[in-house]
C-alpha cells in the first residue's frame, strides 16, 4: 500500500447500528484458532527474507516458498514475469464443487532494503510482531495461506474456483503486475485483497474505497536573458510558474474526496540569468473516476491566463493507480464482513482511505458489480513503511475467522 503513512483515513458508517448479533460459527472459530501458532511461524519465515521491490534474489526465495505452499494446498500454480522491477507474479487456482469464482490478492514485496531483515528480524513483544513488512503486507500473505489451511481443515470447497495471486511490485505501483491483476480479476465474482488494517484508528476496519493516484506536471517555457544587463528582454519562467501554481490551487473537490497538491518545483540555472524553464510536479488523489477528466479540462483552461507574456505553459496528468471507487457491491461485502465480525462481538468500521492499493486494478469500471471487491482483509497493524512497523497478534484469529467465513459465505 503506497504512502500509507500519509493515509487520510475516513471512517464512515462506523456509527451505523451494529447488525444483530449472531453466534459465531464454532467450527470456523476453532479452525481459525488452530491456525494462530502456525500463522506466526509462517509470518516469521516471510519477514526474515528481504523482498524489497526489485530484490530479485529475495523475491525468488519467497516465491519458491509460496509456490510450494500453494501447491501443498492443492492449487495449480503458474508464474508470470513482472517486468519493470523483476520478480514473478504467482497465480494459483483450484476448483471446487460450487459456481462462484473467488480471488485472494496481496503483494509480497516491501519498501525495505536488502539487509533490513537481518538488521531487524521478526520479533514478538507486548502483543505485537515487528519486522520489515510484517503487516504491509506479509501479514496478508500469511493470512491467505492460513485461510487455505483453515478451509482445508473444514473440508470446505463450496466455491467454483479459488484463485490466489501474489505480486512482487506493489510498492512501486505494480507496473509489472497490474495487467495480470486486471485480467484475472475480470473473470471473478469476488476479489478479497489482504492489505493490512489500521491499528491507529483504534477500531478495526476493512476498506470499501481507495483513492486513485495521478501525477500532475506543469511546465513553463520563457526566455533567458541577463538579469542585470537586460532583464526586460527575458520572460521569467519561474515567476510564471509561481503564478500558475497559485491559480491551480483549487482544483480539488473535498466533497468528492479529490485533492491536487503541488509538491515539487524546479526552475532557473544561475542567479544572474532570467530563468527560461521551470516546472512543477503534483499529486492528485480521487475516488470518482470522472475527476480525471474534470481536473485535466479545468486546469488546461486555467493555465491560459498568464502573468508573464510570451511564455508557453503546459499541464499534464499522468494516470497512476486507479481508485476503488465507492460502489454498492463493495459496500454490501463490507456489510457482510461487519456482520461476521459482530459474531465475535467486535465492531468493524468500513474505511475509505487516501492511499491507493491493487484493489484499484481489480476494479472493472465497465462492470462495477462484478467482481465485488473488498480491501484490508490482512492483519491489523501500523507504522507502515517505517522501521517500527508492527502487527497486532491478537488480531490473527478474528482476521482468519473473518476471511475464512467470507470465502465460505460468498461461495454460496
Ligand atoms: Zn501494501
Amino acid at each position: 500500500m503506497r504512502s500509507l503513512a500519509s493515509l487520510a483515513l475516513a471512517l464512515f458508517v462506523a456509527l451505523a447500528p451494529r447488525p444483530a448479533l449472531a453466534a459465531p460459527d464454532e467450527a470456523v472459530l476453532a479452525a481459525a484458532k488452530a491456525q494462530d501458532g502456525p500463522y506466526r511461524e509462517t509470518l516469521k519465515g516471510l519477514v526474515d527474507v528481504d523482498t524489497g521491490t526489485g530484490d530479485v534474489a529475495g523475491l525468488s526465495k519467497v516465491e519458491a516458498v509460496l509456490k510450494a505452499r500453494l501447491e501443498a494446498a492443492g492449487l495449480a500454480v503458474s508464474t508470470r514475469a513482472a517486468p519493470a522491477f523483476g520478480g514473478n507474479t504467482l497465480v494459483g487456482t483450484r476448483s471446487g464443487t460450487g459456481t462462484r469464482k473467488i480471488m485472494l490478492l496481496v503483494h509480497y514485496d516491501t519498501v525495505f532494503g536488502t539487509g533490513d531483515a537481518a538488521k531487524r528480524p521478526y520479533t514478538e513483544r507486548d502483543g505485537r510482531a515487528y519486522g520489515p513488512g510484517v503487516a504491509d503486507a506479509k501479514g496478508g500473505v500469511a493470512m491467505i495461506l492460513h485461510v487455505l489451511a483453515a478451509l482445508e481443515a473444514l473440508r470446505f470447497d463450496g466455491y467454483g474456483a479459488l484463485t490466489v495471486m501474489f505480486n512482487p511490485d506493489e510498492e512501486r505501483g505494480s507496473r509489472g503486475s497490474r495487467d495480470a491483476i486486471a485480467e484475472i480479476a475480470r473473470d471473478q465474482d469476488v476479489v478479497l485483497s489482504f492489505e493490512p488494517s489500521f491499528a491507529e484508528a483504534g477500531i478495526d476496519a476493512v476498506t470499501v474505497a481507495t483513492k486513485g493516484i495521478n501525477y500532475a506536471s506543469l511546465t513553463v517555457k520563457g526566455r533567458a536573458s541577463h538579469a542585470g544587463g537586460a532583464p526586460e528582454a527575458g520572460r521569467n519562467a519561474v515567476v510564471e510558474l509561481a503564478h500558475q501554481i497559485l491559480q491551480l490551487q483549487d482544483l480539488g473537490d473535498s466533497a468528492k474526496g479529490t485533492s491536487l497538491h503541488w509538491t515539487v518545483i524546479h526552475g532557473g540555472t544561475k542567479p544572474n540569468i532570467i530563468p527560461e524553464d521551470a516546472r512543477a510536479e503534483g499529486d492528485m488523489r480521487y475516488f470518482v473516476p470522472d475527476e480525471y477528466d474534470r481536473v485535466l479540462t479545468q486546469a488546461r483552461r486555467i493555465i491560459g491566463a498568464h502573468r508573464v507574456p510570451d511564455t508557453q505553459v503546459t499541464f499534464d496528468l499522468a494516470k497512476g493507480r486507479p481508485p476503488l471507487p465507492r460502489n454498492p457491491a463493495t459496500k454490501a461485502l463490507g456489510e457482510r464482513a461487519r456482520a461476521i465480525y459482530a459474531e465475535l462481538g467486535t465492531p468493524l468500521a468500513l474505511a475509505e482511505i487516501g492511499g491507493g492499493t491493487d484493489a484499484g486494478y481489480a476494479f472493472q469500471p465497465d462492470s462495477p458489480a462484478k467482481p465485488a471487491i473488498l480491501e484490508s482483509l490482512g492483519i491489523v497493524g501500523g507504522h507502515y513503511h517505517s522501521a517500527d512497523e508492527f502487527a497486532v497478534l491478537a488480531s490473527i484469529t478474528p482476521r482468519l475467522y473473518l476471511a475464512t467465513r467470507l470465502v465460505m459465505e460468498v461461495s454460496r
